[in-house]
């Protein structure tokens, strides 16, 4: 089947063969990597490969560490203010949809949050225009989501932060796209849609950014005590970070970011033009915003929505139920979705379209 869930999501078929074949044994190990102590000397070559793969994959310069952590990327919602806010009390929040509303309510637990521009009123279907936000010199940082996942709206270029340190919630595009580090105190994602399995959270910041959290933050929640203990202040999730350090392999394999973003460029494209083309099907996002992962569509007539879910299922095109909060249709089209999946999707929803 073609599994077009938001997340977890599809996963390349040749890491899960991988993972398989070598369940009982790695690399001669005769261990399996889930049985493997996290200070061993076999996973210490997983994690060390595992940096170094997505350092190299995302040209991370040296002065950003890279953490592996728990908690899902809304623990990161809170663990942010925790850490970067420094003694400032207030931070610069855009509002683009469903996730940067739950990044703004936790923050407001530890900061003013200034919402320095908001789509809410377009029903998130569009991003401000930059020249209209407004940003407080005077807070710690500005933090925006790349990719909303749920109203499948997309940033196409990096936001100017007029000098406010930049934080974003990449969750849903990471290594989807070349992306310049070095513009960015803080990058983190949750790896359940273009890295892997759920359970790892990878956190990119600046050196500078680190050392500054509240006394009162546990151990585990504080970057520089991860980043002093390698991510392994606690037990991490190791088969996890192996079966990302093996998406990210195969990534590499792939040719690397640039060659993904332009084949996710590719299948996006042919994907919205199938549906601008039909009077069956909409996608409301304003066409220069529109998510090259996450493509929502409406059906004119919502009585059909059951009807074509059920008849997706039967043409094994699986989990294309849109957010409970939006309704409709959500084709999620990560790296891991070969085109044949996304020309099999279009095939379908002309046929359905045809036959109704
Ligand atoms: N941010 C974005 C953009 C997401 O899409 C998601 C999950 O789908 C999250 C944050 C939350 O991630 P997690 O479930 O890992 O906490």
């Amino acid at each position: 089947v073609y599994n077009f869930s938001a997340g977890p999501s599809a996963f390349p078929e040749s890491v899960l063969q991988q993972a398989q074949q070598e369940m009982l044994d790695w690399r001669g190990s005769g261990m399996s990597v889930m049985e493997m102590s996290h200070r061993g000397k076999h996973f210490s070559i997983i994690a060390e490969e595992l940096e170094s793969d997505l350092r190299e994959l995302m040209a991370i310069p040296e002065n950003y560490k890279v953490l592996f952590l728990q908690g899902g990327a809304s623990a990161q919602f809170a663990f942010i203010p925790q850490n970067i806010l420094n003694g400032k009390s207030k931070a610069c929040y855009v509002n683009t949809g469903a996730w940067s509303e739950k990044a703004i309510k936790d923050a407001k637990a530890y900061c003013d949050v200034v919402v320095s521009a908001s789509s809410e009123e377009s029903k998130f279907t569009t991003i401000p225009d930059v020249a209209g936000w407004v940003l407080d010199t005077e807070a710690a940082y500005l933090h925006y989501t790349s990719n909303e996942t749920i109203h499948g709206v997309e940033f196409q270029n990096i936001p100017d932060s007029l000098g406010l340190t930049l934080i974003s919630d990449m969750s849903s595009n990471i290594l989807s796209r070349t992306v310049d580090v070095s513009q960015y105190g803080l990058i983190y994602a949750g790896t359940q849609k273009n890295m892997g399995p759920a359970g790892v959270t990878v956190v990119i910041v600046r050196d500078d950014l680190i050392g500054h959290a509240d006394k009162k933050v546990p151990g585990v929640f504080n970057y520089a005590e991860q980043v002093k203990n390698g991510s392994m202040l606690n037990t991490p999730t190791t088969y996890n970070w192996y079966l990302v350090g093996l998406v990210l392999k195969w990534l590499k394999a792939q040719g690397g970011v640039a060659a993904i973003e332009q084949r996710n460029i590719a299948k996006s494209a042919k994907l919205y033009q199938a549906i601008d083309q039909s009077t069956l099907y909409r996608n409301p996002v304003e066409k220069a915003y529109r998510s090259r992962m996450n493509v929502p569509f409406i059906l004119a007539d919502e009585a059909l929505d059951k009807e074509f879910l059920k008849a997706a299922e039967a043409n094994g095109l699986y989990e294309l139920k849109g957010h409970r909060s939006v309704g409709g249709m959500r084709a999620s089209i990560y790296n891991a979705m070969p085109d044949a999946g996304v020309d099999a999707l279009i095939a379908f929803m002309a046929e359905f379209e045809r036959s109704h």
